[in-house]
């Protein structure tokens, strides 16, 4: 649950990827930062909170160079803290290096121990850092190959950047779990977790890096590398349903299209006599809008957000998470008032967003409440990187659809069936994970690892 960005060969490479971070800051919001090289020295800002609060003129022209990497983080594995954030980086015996890293390496504590043992010195808890120590040990000789043989002992899901004095270099794992695309600006290249970043810049989306990919990026131009085994790609497919922005493209599709494909596909199957579709914004909307035009239920905002709050979601107290949804939301009196309202959401995680705003509809005097959902009932953890909690506070782990509509106070609840979700995508050439809908996770975890890696996601607070 991260934004990655880079910039390489341009004269305002820093702001640049100051920008490219703020068009991805709803892929997390806990820290941010930046890695610019000017060609001989590396230098790093990392700070906790928004990318728009830590970086202003000065902190940029302190980044002087025309190669930079950034990195927006929520935490997954690792805590919340700045010597977790992101980009990672270090002067080691070829030089410096910088990192920036989306997803999870699902092996990262086996193989962190295996280190200690022989003696490494760890600075933080992140998954990452695991990797930087694997290239340092490496023997090659080129900054490529040592990353493929780090790579080569990691398991899980990465899209990374790292910067050299002289590289840009762009990977994504051979499942493809999290999105990674290539943008051309006239001299120079950007990469970015979504392309909604370079429409902000004006870099011409290019492709994405494939699955499995290596790009690098240097006075040579490109050069990619295919050096790992071909798998079945694995295509994260909740970053369709809430995750990514819909007006990015990823996957061969449009989020925004997708999410109204699933509306569609949601009016389908569970469409009930109505005055009006709302969706809970902003994350339900495209969800709704895709319900009204299959049903012809007209589409209203009934729910009016303030957009100076962060996500609740990410708020880690839940004293303050339950007072959250208040803060952000409230709903229209005179629209909602004795009308038979569908309310439309991406997903369910604990149901408490759902039940604070099916609250307030009906103190504001509803007089139906039928919930709806755009994606299947969100049952099993995310190790690839998507902070889902663990398997005990997810509602629908535990409990019947019945049970849980009961505690929402709806009259009717209804999730969007597997099958339907997978409709709504089409066949094409793409393949995807739907491992927290499904149970069936595409990757083995290492024998005796699934209770640990429960563990790291629950937190504590989660
Ligand atoms: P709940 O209140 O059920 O715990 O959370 C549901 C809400 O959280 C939905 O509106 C959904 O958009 C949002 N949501 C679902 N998954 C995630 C996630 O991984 N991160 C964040 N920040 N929000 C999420
Ligand atoms: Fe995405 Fe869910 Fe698979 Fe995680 S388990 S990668 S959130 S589809
Ligand atoms: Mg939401």
């Amino acid at each position: 649950m991260c934004g990655i960005f880079g910039i390489y060969n341009h004269r305002d490479a820093a702001n640049l990827t100051y920008l490219g971070l703020h068009a991805l800051q709803h892929r997390g919001q806990e820290s941010a930062g930046i890695s610019c090289t000017d060609g001989e020295i590396m230098r790093t800002h990392r700070e906790m909170g928004l990318v728009s609060d830590i970086f202003d003129a000065r902190v940029l022209s302190q980044l002087p160079g025309r190669s930079a990497i950034g990195h927006v983080r929520y935490s997954t594995a690792g805590s919340s803290t700045i010597g977790n954030a992101q980009p990672l980086m270090v002067e080691y015996s070829r030089g410096y290096l910088a990192m920036a890293h989306n997803g999870n390496l699902t092996n990262a504590k086996i193989v962190k121990d295996e280190l200690q043992n022989y003696g490494s010195i760890f600075q933080s808890s992140s998954d990452t850092e695991v990797l930087i120590h694997l290239m340092a040990l490496a023997h090659e000789d080129s900054t490529v190959k040592r990353l493929i043989s780090a790579l080569r002992r990691m398991e899980g899901s990465y899209s990374i950047v790292a910067l050299t004095n002289h590289e840009l270099v762009a990977v994504r794992d051979p499942h493809g779990f999290r999105p990674l695309c290539l943008g051309k600006m006239r001299d120079g290249y950007a990469i970015s977790s979504e392309n909604c970043a370079f429409d902000l810049i004006g870099a011409r989306y290019v492709r994405e890096i494939e699955p499995g990919e290596i790009l690098v990026v240097d006075q040579n131009g490109l050069t990619s590398y295919k050096p790992f085994k071909e798998t079945t790609h694995h295509h994260c497919i909740f970053e369709f349903i809430y995750f990514a922005r819909p007006d990015s493209h990823m996957f061969g599709k449009t989020v925004y299209s997708v999410r109204k494909a699933l509306g569609r596909q949601l009016a389908r199957e569970s469409a009930v006599e109505a005055d009006m579709v709302i969706p809970i914004p902003d994350s339900g909307i495209s969800a709704a809008i895709g319900y009204s035009q299959q049903t012809g239920v007209p589409f209203e905002m009934g729910l009016i957000r303030n957009h100076y709050v962060g996500r609740t979601f990410i708020e880690p107290r839940d004293s303050i998470r339950h007072f959250g949804v208040k803060l952000k939301l409230n709903a229209l009196r005179d629209i909602v008032k004795g009308k038979r309202i569908v309310v439309i959401d991406d997903s369910i995680v604990r149901a408490t967003t759902g039940r604070k705003i099916i609250k307030m509809l009906r103190q504001y005097g509803a007089k139906e409440i039928h919930f709806r959902v755009s994606s299947p009932a969100t049952m099993y953890p995310c190790f690839y990187g998507i902070d889902t909690p663990s398997r005990s506070q997810l509602i629908a782990a535990s409990h019947t659809l019945e049970e849980i509509n009961r505690y929402m106070g709806s009259d009717s609840l209804h999730y969007l069936t597997i099958e339907s979700m997978r409709k709504a995508l089409g066949k094409g050439d793409y393949t995807y994970c739907d491992a927290c809908f499904s149970g069936s996770y595409p990757s083995r975890f290492p024998w005796g690892m699934e209770l640990e890696q429960m563990e790291l996601f629950a937190k504590g607070e989660k």
